[in-house]
């Protein structure tokens, strides 16, 4: 392995996991984190740590130079980002190189185009990959009339998307020609002022469906596998609560050829990195609407039905190795479900920082915890609400709900309020059980 030392670029449970993979590879770790981190578990078992800033975000982990800076007085190798904050800035991804380091994804050429979603729809297109049908570019607020002749065509509802959008934010939906303009408009302000771009574009609004998306992995020299698909499809505010895969009844024939079709955009995009391709599933057809260039926070309900290390395949990947699996290698076994774990109270969603008194994680056969957290851990109020991820596997789709039900009646964490409850909720619910249910099932079941 040719990378010696890799800077973790994160906190929380996703520093915690690239700390475990980097220890089984024999690669030596950084933790950097904020003044208000110094108690994260990865934190304490890193081989070297840097306190990088304040605790605010922008002051720490979202801090360039520190990190830089930090890698170069620790002789690191390598940057990995993990999710959310730098991972997918193209900016932070072209430092890291230029300062000599490698960046543990994709080249900030690729994380530019897909970060621009009009940019990746035209890149999606080019490759065949199937997108919902759209205005196919930006759409320029002054030609009402090109709008209104897209949206007809189209056909009502529709939703007005920022170019530039993320994290669910920045999208309108329109129902009727006479709210177009308006909505354009207050998209487009939302847009200016939230991600600093205001181009936005249309697309056809589907009413009800599922989230499925393609885990893929490509190592920028020609060679490009899928891992099969994720739903997450159970989503509150267009953030997912509950993961799984396989996507229940998806067929043999329906993976291989929607991942065929991820594959090759990988290959024609000459893709590095782990990656994932994101679906609207509606009617038997599958609509790209974006890309994410770095592991995603469900990453493990695919590792447990492949068997699939898809951290260390990122480090293997950086490494500059060429892909050390083939598509034929990838098996599907059994089923595996993902509950985001949240401080925040269950009904109110109102997030819950503070001392964890008692801390007891479940355990038993298909059970995984992915959490940083410990009895007397503070969670602080800085950063996001998710403290932990409960995977469970099974042969089966049933015994893997059955077991969840089990190991969140087992697992105990006091002193804070958490996501629990709701998902013990959604086990339960029948709708779920039965599998397939849309995207705005969540809600609804929620009253929102
Ligand atoms: P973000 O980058 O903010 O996550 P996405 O494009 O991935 O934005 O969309 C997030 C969510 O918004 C989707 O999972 C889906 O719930 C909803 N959504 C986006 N586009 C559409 C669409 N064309 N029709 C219906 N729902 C959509």
């Amino acid at each position: 392995m040719m990378i010696e030392k890799v800077v973790i670029a994160n906190r929380g449970e996703i520093a915690l996991r690239i700390l475990r993979a980097c220890r089984e590879m024999g690669i030596k770790t950084v933790a950097i984190h904020s003044e208000a981190d110094r108690d994260l578990k990865h934190v304490r078992l890193a081989d070297e740590s840097v306190c990088i800033g304040p605790a605010p975000s922008d002051q720490s982990y979202l801090n360039i130079p520190a990190i830089i800076s930090a890698a170069e007085v620790t002789d690191a190798m390598a940057i990995h980002p993990g999710y959310g904050f730098l991972s997918e800035n193209a900016d932070f991804a072209e430092r890291v190189e230029d300062s000599g380091f490698i960046f543990i994804g994709p080249t900030a050429d690729s994380i530019r185009t897909m970060g621009d979603k009009v940019a990746a729809i035209e890149t999606m297109q080019k490759a065949g990959v199937p997108c919902v049908p759209g205005s196919d570019g930006v759409i320029d607020e002054e030609d009402m009339a090109t709008n209104l002749r897209i949206a007809k065509e189209i056909g009502y509802p529709i939703i007005i998307k920022a170019s530039g959008g993320g994290g669910g934010r920045g999208m309108r939906v329109v129902h009727t020609e006479s709210a177009l303009n308006s909505s354009i408009s207050l998209t487009k302000a939302e847009a200016a002022a939230a991600f600093g771009n205001d181009k936005v574009y249309m697309e056809k609004y589907l009413e009800h469906p599922r989230h499925v998306e393609i885990q893929v992995l490509s190592d920028g020299q020609g060679n490009a596998i899928h891992l099969g698909e994720r739903d997450c499809s159970m989503q509150r505010r267009n953030q997912k609560v509950v993961e799984e895969a396989p996507a229940p009844g998806i067929t043999a024939e329906q993976r291989e050829k929607i991942g065929a079709v991820c594959v090759n955009a990988c290959n024609e995009m000459n893709y590095r990195g782990a990656g994932t391709f994101e679906f609207l599933y509606e009617n038997g057809e599958f609509y790209f609407i974006e890309m994410n260039t770095r592991v995603q926070v469900e990453h493990p309900v695919t590792e447990m039905i492949t068997g699939v290390d898809i951290v260390k395949e990122q480090l293997y990947i950086a490494a500059g190795e060429p892909l050390r699996l083939k598509q034929e290698d990838i098996k599907i076994n059994g089923h595996a479900i993902e509950c985001r774990i949240n401080a925040e109270h269950h009904k109110t969603f109102i997030p819950s920082p503070g001392l964890i008194t008692r801390y007891h994680p479940p355990g038993g056969p298909g059970v995984r915890v992915e959490s940083h957290i410990y009895a007397g851990y503070t969670v602080p109020p800085h950063y996001d609400s998710m403290i932990g991820k409960l995977i469970c596997h099974g042969d089966t789709r049933d015994v893997a709900i059955a077991r969840m039900q089990g190991a969140l009646s087992e697992m105990v964490i006091d002193g804070i309020n958490t996501s629990t409850k709701l998902q013990m909720s959604i086990m339960q619910d029948a709708n779920f059980q039965a599998g397939g249910a849309d995207i705005h099932y969540l809600e609804k079941k929620l009253g929102m």
